[in-house]
């Protein structure tokens, strides 16, 4: 395999991660309530559909992190959160009136283990008698520092098939650094305790390009994660933007590594887990060859949605919850972020829709492009494969980090970490001196 070489200019310019095309900062208020309520009543009876539900609390807040979270410190909050949630579910199974299918259900946050055992067997109980998902598959994000023995019974008793364990990183220094502390001995039993719940795909969350955090931290993360033998394994590269995340300005922007010492400590992750036995999946993700994702990519059946890769197919994701975000393939729509105000427009009945994107038809060209790119590193450009675009193109082509066959577009291997980038060329909405977005690598 060729090794990966840093072009700087080629990843100097921030770009979206592109968990949907058009991205988050094109949803608009002009989009709301009234599109979402259209979109479910357009679900057809035996429609495949996914549920997202998310948890927007955490029972210790960690420094780095940019998602719509809060600390978990008041039961009566939790309590009056999934109350109005179950009010959501009850609205929008009465819209879908016995239509659709529901195939899987991921409850991310946040952390749902931010809610007590027997709160989250009601909530999904809820859950399979308002859409009839009794078989769904189930997946789940876990935060291992308050995951407490009756969650293991709760995981087992749902027959939770797959698991999500925010790690980050092993390294007691870099943990201190980004104010989230967990020893290994924590991950290890956490662990031990799953696979005897009966979860079968584990997937460890881990980070590059943190705050004291070299090769060396990197490495020893690596291998005693390898040792644990997760399915699969993320590896997210760090994004510092203080400016956007209040709680990052706590990270000590100075003990950042730089942008070459980022690159190579992906390129490090990728050698390594490919060493091990992982096969590369998209951009940042990992898998064991018999995982689903693995098998998914393999047979080009790997899709990107909100959260992340997958190997789901639905075309339509329900997302239940503040902030939630749901997707049809013509329409992108996000809750009330605030869980005041998701919880005063769910109690008045109505559906707490508050901003989206329509998709146009040129929107969802573009967007089979960029998705066909970061999950299996080529696509057909079709129309799009111009004059202009072959300038755009061309810094890439040149340097082999892509290749035209007549209209089809190629990333080798080598290619990955510039992925992103290459995809942001079919972005038609993109500001190239946007700060919104994070470092390409
Ligand atoms: S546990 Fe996860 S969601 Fe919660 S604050 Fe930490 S990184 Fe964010």
């Amino acid at each position: 395999m060729t090794g990966w070489t840093y072009h700087p200019e080629l990843l100097a310019t921030p770009v979206p991660r592109y968990t949907s095309y058009p991205t988050a900062a094109e949803f608009s208020p002009a989009v709301g309530r009234s599109d979402m309520e259209a979109a479910l009543d357009g679900i057809a009876l035996d429609q495949q559909l996914s549920l997202y539900v998310h948890i927007p609390y955490c029972h210790e807040i960690c420094w780095y992190c940019g998602c719509n979270t809060g600390a978990a410190n008041r039961t009566q909050r939790l309590a009056t959160y999934l109350e109005t949630l179950e009010a959501e579910i009850g609205l929008v199974s009465k819209r879908l009136a016995g239509r659709g299918k529901v195939r899987r259900i991921s409850f991310g946050g946040g952390s749902p283990n931010a809610i007590a055992p027997d709160q989250f067997a009601k909530l999904l109980t809820s859950l399979r008698w308002a859409f009839d998902a009794h078989d769904a598959l189930l997946s789940i994000e876990l935060d291992p520092r308050s995951l407490s023995d009756p969650w293991f019974d709760a995981i087992a008793a749902a027959s939770i098939e797959r698991a999500s364990l925010g790690v980050q990183t092993l390294e007691p220094a870099v943990q201190r650094a980004i104010g989230r502390l967990q020893p290994f001995r924590l991950i290890e039993t956490c662990v031990e305790k799953l696979r005897r719940a009966g979860v079968r795909s584990l997937n460890f969350d881990l980070m590059y390009g943190l705050p004291h955090q070299g090769l060396d931290e990197l490495e020893r993360t690596l291998h005693a994660t390898i040792a644990l033998r997760p399915e699969r394994i993320a590896l997210f590269g760090y994004a510092h933007v203080p400016h956007l995340i209040a709680r990052q300005r706590q990270i000590d922007g100075s003990a950042l590594p730089d942008a070459e010492q980022r690159f190579g400590q992906a390129e490090l992750g990728h050698r390594l887990l490919v060493a091990a036995g992982y096969e590369p999946i998209g951009f940042d993700h990992f898998a064991l060859p018999d995982d689903p994702i693995a098998i998914a990519a393999e047979e080009g059946r790997l899709k990107r949605n909100f959260q992340g890769f997958t190997d789901d197919q639905a075309e339509v994701l329900i997302g239940l919850g503040a902030s939630a975000i749901s997707q049809f393939p013509h329409l992108i729509v996000q809750n009330e972020k605030n869980a005041g105000r998701y919880k005063v427009r769910v109690s008045s009945g109505l559906l707490p829709t508050d901003c989206g994107v329509v998709r146009t038809e040129e929107d969802r060209r573009r967007g089979r492009i960029i998705e066909q790119l970061l999950c299996s590193g080529k696509a057909e450009l079709g129309g799009l494969c111009d004059q202009h675009m072959l300038e755009r193109l061309r810094p890439f082509l040149d340097r082999g980090l892509a290749t035209l066959e007549g209209r089809r577009l190629r990333l080798p291997d080598f290619g990955r970490p510039y992925a992103r980038a290459i995809a942001s060329l079919f972005d038609s909405y993109r500001q190239p001196a946007s700060r919104r977005f994070s470092s390409a690598i």
